[in-house]
């Protein structure tokens, strides 16, 4: 039995929506399993700044730092997509937060689960049976490097990438670790070839690499990468990159789940853990209630494994989630064409079907 006190920030658009459905999943299988789970609602992003003025009030961080584990949403809006002037904007409330919490690490499996091999824009026959975990550095790089500032006459801008080695070890040492429980082969992408951080990584993660002689390691420029990732994907492993990289490759590598509604991230560092679906607060469904909550639900599961080693749970959540695709049930985004009416779901029904599995389980079991 556990006790745990969970923060969960809603955000905006869609991360409202599939928050809930992430929360119910969480309790019912506290409840299955006699785990304690306490859960306090925190502010971030539009809605924040709405009631409070502040993307990331002191109260949330407080709340966060208490935390056993974070599971948010998404945040963004368009009111500020389409103002590049605005001084204050969801997004600092995130950055804010991974900096705070010295969320260095991001970790993205990108799995497909068998049943939608057809949902992919990928053929299924270079899909079937990839099994990728990404960590992308989250916390340094060019999105947070400074000067970034735009010149007097603002005919110039500068961004700043800057690494430290130690920013590279911290996160090369959880992606080495990661892969001696995985197939032991971790590939580093950079840009090496041009850029000097990019060399100073590569050279980091070689020395790394040697405290781990069971691991291979391979380096690969972000170009041939962001191509490979669709050649062949089942070659990777665990691929280890920097934030914008990162950030990049992965929502490419998301297509290879079918969806951005189906996947899944952690971002840990030294302190609590932060679990959240990889897309954002989607403002052209938000509101429609049709939005696929199992990326969420599948951050859950990650949570369970990761913060509180519930690894039996976090399967549990997975199989069932693999049950319902199995019977044929599908949100709008993972559809495909000719999809019977009945099966088409919106985003409750889906988390309604999952706990459903979930339920059918223990019944089973008992
Ligand atoms: P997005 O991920 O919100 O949406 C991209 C596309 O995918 C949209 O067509 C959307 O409808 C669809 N989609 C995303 N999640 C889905 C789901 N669960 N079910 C079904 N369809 C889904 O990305 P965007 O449109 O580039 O950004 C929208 C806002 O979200 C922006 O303000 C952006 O800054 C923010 N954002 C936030 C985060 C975050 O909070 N971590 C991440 C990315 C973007």
């Amino acid at each position: 039995m556990m006790q745990k006190k969970i923060v969960v920030i809603a955000g905006d658009g869609i991360g409202q929506e599939v928050t809930r459905c992430a929360q119910d999943v969480l309790k019912l299988i506290g409840a299955q399993h006699g785990h304690q789970f306490e859960f306090d609602q925190a502010l971030m992003g539009h809605v924040a700044i709405e009631a409070t003025g502040d993307p990331l009030p002191a109260e949330t961080l407080e709340k966060c730092s208490q935390a056993d584990a974070i599971l948010l949403g998404a945040v963004g809006h368009p009111m500020y997509d389409n103002n590049p002037g605005a001084k204050v904007r969801p997004e600092q409330g995130l950055l804010k937060l991974r900096k705070s919490l010295e969320l260095f690490a991001n970790i993205r499996p990108i799995k497909l689960f068998d049943d939608l091999l057809d949902s992919s824009s990928l053929k299924p026959e270079i899909l079937q049976g990839v099994d990728i975990l990404f960590f992308r550095e989250l916390t340094s790089g060019i999105y947070f490097g400074s000067p970034r500032e735009r010149s007097a006459n603002g005919e110039e801008a500068i961004d700043t990438l800057r690494y430290t080695k130690d920013e590279v070890r911290r996160i090369a040492h959880k992606a080495f670790k990661a892969a001696m429980t995985r197939r032991k082969m971790v590939c580093s992408v950079d840009k090496a070839n041009v850029l000097e951080s990019s060399r100073l990584w590569r050279e980091t993660v070689n020395e790394v690499a040697k405290e781990y002689p069971e691991v291979s390691l391979t380096h690969m420029f972000v170009d041939n990468a962001s191509m490979q990732l669709i050649r062949d994907p089942r070659q990777f492993d665990v691929v280890l990159t920097g934030n914008m990289f990162g950030d990049i490759l992965t929502d490419e590598a998301s297509q290879i789940a079918g969806s951005m509604g189906m996947l899944a991230s952690a971002s840990t560092g030294t302190q609590t853990s932060v679990y959240e679906p990889i897309h954002g607060s989607a403002p052209d469904i938000a509101g429609k209630g049709i939005a696929n909550p199992l990326a969420a639900i599948l951050s859950v599961a990650l949570m369970l494994d990761l913060s509180f080693g519930l690894k039996e749970e976090a399967q549990q959540i997975e199989q069932a989630i693999d049950e319902v695709l199995r019977s044929g049930y599908r949100t709008i985004d993972i559809a495909g064409e000719g999809l019977p009416e009945d099966k088409l779901l919106n985003t409750q029904q889906m988390s309604e079907q999952v706990q459903q599995a979930l339920k059918a389980k223990l019944t089973l079991k008992s």
